[in-house]
């Protein structure tokens, strides 16, 4: 019969105290496992408080081995509020289990979830076998059709669920709305909706109403919330390997968080840790118009307890973004006001058309990233990041960013979010986030780039003036004219830059959620890499997305959060308690 934890609590002890006793000279580490087995636990904790403190904080050692105090407990503990934790701790306390939630925010949390629309794929229930068809193909065999199928199931539930709740929502037609691929078997059982505020038709701030309405609806069923309280690592019997709960930093403290039934991971993305973007993703860096908070934090937790892996070449991609120095966080929302411009990379050559077929969801495909020369001796991808080079006219033409409902800007105060841009782009050419000058020889200079020859990027822009009298793109094909989402009649796409002040601005790639992360089945079990469950351990949301291949139908992102946040919730309150 397999030991208890305790008893193996009991084992453990007794032979890291022996290991105490025998050496006189012994590490930080080995002193907080001794302490913390020995009957110290926290006392231990306690006594490194000061790691985390001064102006340079360390992290805190993690205690090894199962606690003997535990600090907070309940049924389910959920990490992360976001759209994935809430939909979890309602499904959860709904079971009638007790949930804790831990939140590295320090106030309010929400995560992408709170910046973003709430666009939400959904199908019909006699369409689900087509649903199930249409994220099997997308996903090119990469996800199981039990999981598709599960998904499927799930989201076609979504639109009762939320009425249940009293959350209203509209049904999103045009552009907007359903599978992306159209010609894909079942993508017609698609479709999407949009959580609007009571009693407006609101699109585009479905994400806020329902994290709002979560928060005070789990409040109001006496549901537990740690914010600023970040989960650092599961906590695993060692022999039975059950997750039975979580170590997390508190006010530079070590806490213990004993789960009972289970954990669920629901920490979102790693779309602000650039080290994994580089490491996952191609091209990059990519940069974050999401949430700061999300740095894969859950993903590293899940691969020391013995999780596969998979998914993390894909993301929800989110056009271009412009990123302010020192912040982790670019801009959400790019427009371009008139058509007088172009785009180079930092050798002052266009390298695209300017108004590329990228969709949404995948811009950062359009990025040439087979364009390596041998001789080249900067090692970024040639376009990453590159230069928006524009005129007067279009400065004149309104603002580069407009006023956002969603996104970085729309971050709460404390949270790290980005202030709104200017009407006329005034604020931002006074920062020097928007390079100007009267002739384009100054412009090169001034934006700085040592791999930028002045007259390469003079040759370029008379280029393309004359590209422009000749009412023809003979490079990149950049149509003559162009009819804008919902425009009536095609307008001036051809334009010439030739109005003086002369302006420049650095450009990226933006995502802002990636969607890989620890594998999972139909039961939103994580999986080890021989496929079996790892006993306890749950997943929602886009950390181990059930999309594989390619991000393939609007509000995918949320369809994920609905789907496995109820099948996680269900699942993990129905455990039988290990204590
Ligand atoms: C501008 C914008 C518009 C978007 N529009 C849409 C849309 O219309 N439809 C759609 O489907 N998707 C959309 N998305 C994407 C979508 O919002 C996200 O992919 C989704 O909300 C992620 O949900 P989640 O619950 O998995 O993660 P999140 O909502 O990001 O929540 C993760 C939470 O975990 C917390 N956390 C991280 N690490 C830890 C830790 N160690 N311990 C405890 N907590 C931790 C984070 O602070 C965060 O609160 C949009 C995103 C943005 C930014």
């Amino acid at each position: 019969m397999a030991e208890t934890a305790d008893q193996i609590h009991l084992r453990r002890g007794e032979a890291d105290m022996g290991s105490v006793k025998r050496s006189a000279k012994i590490t930080r580490r080995e002193f907080v496992k001794g302490m913390t087995v020995g009957g110290a636990g926290l006392a231990a904790a306690g006594m490194l408080a000061g790691c985390a403190q001064g102006p340079t904080p360390t992290p805190c050692p993690t205690p090894v081995g199962i606690p003997e105090k535990w600090d907070k407990e309940a049924d389910v503990v959920v990490l992360g509020f976001g759209g994935a934790g809430a939909v979890t701790a309602v499904t959860v306390v709904e079971a009638g289990a007790k949930v804790i939630v831990l939140e590295k925010a320090p106030h309010t949390g929400g995560g992408a979830s709170s910046i973003s629309g709430g666009f939400i794929t959904v199908t019909d229930p006699d369409k689900v076998e087509d649903a199930a068809t249409y994220l099997y193909t997308a996903c090119f065999g990469l996800t199981p059709k039990e999981v598709c199928r599960a998904w499927a199931e799930e989201i076609a539930k979504t639109p009762d669920w939320l009425t249940q709740h009293g959350i209203e929502f509209m049904k999103l037609t045009g552009p907007f709305g359903g599978a992306d691929f159209k010609n894909f078997p079942g993508a017609s059982a698609l479709w999407s909706i949009d959580i609007v505020p009571p009693g407006e038709q609101v699109m585009n701030k479905g994400g806020r109403v329902f994290m709002e309405w979560a928060a005070e609806y789990l409040k109001g069923k006496g549901v537990e919330f740690l914010f600023g309280t970040p989960a650092k690592e599961l906590i695993q019997h060692p022999e039975t390997k059950e997750i039975i709960g979580v170590w997390a930093e508190s006010g530079g403290n070590r806490i213990a968080v004993k789960a009972k039934k289970a954990v669920v991971l629901c920490t979102g993305g790693f779309e602000a840790n650039e080290e994994m973007i580089g490491n996952f993703i191609r091209p990059a860096p990519i940069k974050c118009v999401g949430w700061p908070f999300n740095t894969g934090d859950g993903i590293k937790m899940a691969q020391k307890v013995g999780a596969d892996i998979w998914h993390t070449n894909i993301l929800a991609a989110a056009g271009l973004t412009f990123v302010p120095p020192n912040s982790v966080l670019g801009y959400w929302g790019m427009g371009f006001p008139g058509p007088s411009y172009i785009w180079v990379t930092r050798y002052g050559k266009r390298f695209t058309c300017e108004n590329p077929s990228w969709t949404m969801h995948r811009a950062f495909m359009g990025f040439d990233i087979w364009n390596w020369k041998e001789d080249q001796t900067d090692p970024r991808y040639l376009a990453i990041p590159f230069y928006l080079i524009f005129d007067e006219k279009m400065r004149q033409a309104g603002p580069i960013y407009g006023p956002a409902t969603v996104g970085p800007t729309t971050i709460p105060e404390g949270l790290g979010g980005l202030e709104p841009w200017s009407q006329d782009n005034t604020k931002e050419i006074e920062k020097g986030w928007i390079k100007k000058a009267n002739t384009i020889a100054e412009l090169a200079a001034a934006i700085g780039e040592p791999t930028l020859d002045p007259a390469v990027l003079e040759e370029t822009i008379k280029r393309y003036n004359e590209y422009c009298a000749n009412g023809e793109d003979p490079e990149f094909g950049r149509p003559k004219e162009l009819a804008g989402m919902g425009a009536a009649q095609p307008s001036p796409n051809l334009v010439p830059l030739d109005t003086p002040p002369y302006y420049a601005m650095q450009m990226w790639p933006a995502v802002y959620s990636t969607c890989g992360g620890p594998r999972k089945n139909e039961k939103a079990q994580v999986l080890d890499p021989m496929g079996n469950p790892i006993p306890r351990l749950y997943e929602a949301g886009v950390i181990g997305h059930s999309a594989a291949h390619v991000y393939s139908t609007f509000g995918q992102n949320w369809a994920e959060i609905m789907a496995f946040g109820r099948i996680a919730g269900r699942n993990a309150a129905a455990e039988k308690p290990w204590s």
